[in-house]
């Protein structure tokens, strides 16, 4: 009760913080009725209170999550508790325009809020009161964080020249692979390759048509593989790659479809021509090898064959353990 002057003075001086504070506050009735509607509301929704006063929200904001609104609503008056809503789970209450002219990358605000009972006199829950804090530059800050994030991880896991997995990324997921077997004895195929007499095109056509010729290889075994088999550089003009699913056999077909790709490729740097070939090694996972780093051992030692045969073919453990 408003006894003396004083007292109203007090609840002047509360409206108006109330109408100048930058955080929204929505007043509602049992009949879910706007009664107050402050001026961060009102110029974030471009609604006056004059035309929210006596509406729902609901019909207010006809495009938002109607059930939860209502559930939440009515939770609040039934048990007289707070709730809570957050940007994480709800990247906003009501749907207002963000209007951040720098950190302007998301077109609506996000928003946390809480719905606090009020009580009449004589204790009953006669409204609720909607806070709405606008959190767009804490949550546009931290999704641009993660983006950052993001790309220093794929940054870390690159290789600058190629694009495909640098060697500490692909030995990492090379070990994955071979755990992955030991559990489930799903076969897959290890194919290591080295382009044929590199040093001759560095030593005739420079270093740089060199890169040239790494980048053009790298896209062919980009475009050679799957999506889901998991290619590397391994090392200077030393390439990988891990088929999963794919037996001796099958590795060998796509062995040979990028011995050939790159037999018939002709690399142009600065009107300079250039044809090379590759070398590769496979090696099939099995149950006799005991760690990834044989796998991969036993792919190298079927390139040295390759390497030892005339250089331009493909060349499989088998080859060796058979002879
Ligand atoms: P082989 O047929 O036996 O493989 O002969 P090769 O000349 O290719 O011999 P090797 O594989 O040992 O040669 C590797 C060369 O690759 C040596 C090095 O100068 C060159 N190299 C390593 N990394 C890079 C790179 O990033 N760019 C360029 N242009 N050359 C590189
Ligand atoms: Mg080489
Ligand atoms: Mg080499």
């Amino acid at each position: 009760m408003l006894e003396n002057t004083s007292d109203f003075a007090d609840l002047h001086w509360l409206l108006d913080t109330l109408q100048c504070i930058d955080v929204g506050v929505v007043g509602i009735d049992k009949q879910r009725h706007v009664q107050v509607w402050n001026g961060f509301v009102a110029s974030h929704s471009g609604i006056s209170p004059g035309a929210a006063k006596n509406s729902t929200i609901f019909e207010l904001f006809p495009d938002q999550d109607l059930d939860w609104m209502r559930r939440t609503i009515d939770t609040v008056f039934q048990l007289g508790y707070k709730a809570y809503s957050s940007w994480e789970q709800r990247p906003y209450v009501f749907r207002f325009r963000s209007y951040r002219p720098i950190t302007g990358t998301t077109d609506f605000m996000y928003q946390n809020a809480s719905f606090i009972p009020i009580s009449a006199p004589n204790g009953e829950i006669s409204h609720i009161a909607i806070i709405i804090y606008d959190v767009t530059e804490t949550v546009t800050n931290k999704l641009a964080l993660e983006t950052v994030n993001h790309q220093l991880t794929e940054f870390s896991r690159t290789d600058g020249l190629t694009q495909l997995f640098n060697r500490a990324h692909w030995e990492d997921r090379l070990k994955d692979e071979f755990q992955r077997f030991s559990r489930t004895k799903s076969t897959a195929s290890l194919v290591i390759f080295d382009i044929d007499h590199f040093k001759k095109v560095n030593d005739t056509y420079g270093h740089q048509a060199g890169d040239e010729v790494i980048r053009e290889t790298a896209r062919i075994l980009r475009e050679t593989a799957r999506a889901t088999d998991i290619c590397g550089r391994y090392g200077g003009e030393e390439f990988v790659a891990i088929l999963i699913d794919t037996p001796a056999n099958n590795a060998l077909i796509f062995a040979e479809r990028v011995r050939s790709r790159i037999e018939e490729l002709t690399v142009t740097y600065d009107d300079i021509e250039i044809r090379f070939t590759v070398s590769l090694g496979i090696s099939e996972l099995n149950d006799t090898i005991s760690t990834a780093h044989q796998w991969l051992e036993q792919s190298d030692q079927s390139l040295y064959l390759a390497k030892s045969s005339g250089r331009n073919c493909i060349k499989s453990f088998t080859d060796i353990t058979t002879d």
